[in-house]
């Protein structure tokens, strides 16, 4: 579903250029729950947002459904972003001018796949168990209501891919199995996810753990 082949990726620092992969190789098969681990800094979220088509690689290939991300046009990616896959981010992202609803509403401003947004918006708020959150600003929220939020607005669009980068690393540990639970449900549905983490737990449950180190993937 979607292949990673020999993807380099600097940043530019002034004139420097700062080299994180060097070189990665990684195939996401359909269906699977896949675990990204590695130490802080080893370019699990650079990786991601590759993977996530938030960014294009400085060299070789991503591949999504077969098709490479360099051929496609802003408009497609955007497509992609917007409705195939959801992406859950470290920092949840969440506009704090609006409500939680309003925020999980936000995807489907620009595309959206189903027909009646409002209310699979309030579902999957009742899902997370935040039916009486609703129209809470994220000031107003826990950190794990937020990380809720966030991932019940990377699901609006119904993705076949979901990604989450460190879903539970700024949870306590009740809230972070919580979490896992309905990442594991989300997977058994039949729906790609891949999480980066640090927490062994998520590993556990992965039906594919892969290692980012010094710029390269370690399998085990
Ligand atoms: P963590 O576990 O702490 O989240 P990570 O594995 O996700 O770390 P990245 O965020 O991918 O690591 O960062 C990898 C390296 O790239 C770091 O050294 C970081 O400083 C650098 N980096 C990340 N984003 C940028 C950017 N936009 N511009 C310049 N350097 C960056
Ligand atoms: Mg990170």
């Amino acid at each position: 579903i979607v292949e990673v082949s020999n993807v380099r990726k600097s940043y530019m620092l002034g004139d420097m250029e700062v080299p994180v992969l060097s070189g990665i190789n990684l195939k996401i098969e359909k269906g699977e729950l896949l675990a990204i681990m590695g130490p802080s800094g080893s370019g699990k979220s650079t990786l991601m947002n590759l993977i996530g088509c938030l960014d294009r690689p400085t060299e070789g290939q991503v591949l999504i459904w077969g098709k490479d991300l360099h051929s496609m046009s802003d408009e497609e990616l955007a497509h992609l972003r917007g409705i195939e896959i959801g992406f859950v981010f470290q920092t949840f992202n969440l506009v704090p001018r609006l409500t939680a609803l309003e925020n999980v509403l936000l995807p489907t401003f620009a595309n959206s796949r189903s027909i009646d947004p409002q209310k699979r918006a309030t579902e999957l708020l009742k899902l997370m168990g935040l039916q009486d959150r609703m129209y809470h600003k994220p000031g107003e929220l826990s950190g794990g209501q937020s990380q809720r939020v966030s991932i019940a607005r990377a699901l609006i669009n119904d993705p076949s891919i979901l990604l989450a980068d460190e879903p539970t690393g700024n949870l306590d540990s009740k809230t972070g199995s919580e979490i896992l639970q309905i990442f594991m449900d989300l997977n058994n549905e039949g729906r790609t996810v891949v999480i980066v983490t640090h927490d062994p737990e998520i590993a556990k449950y992965a039906d594919r753990v892969v290692l980012v180190k010094d710029g390269e993937i370690q399998y085990n």
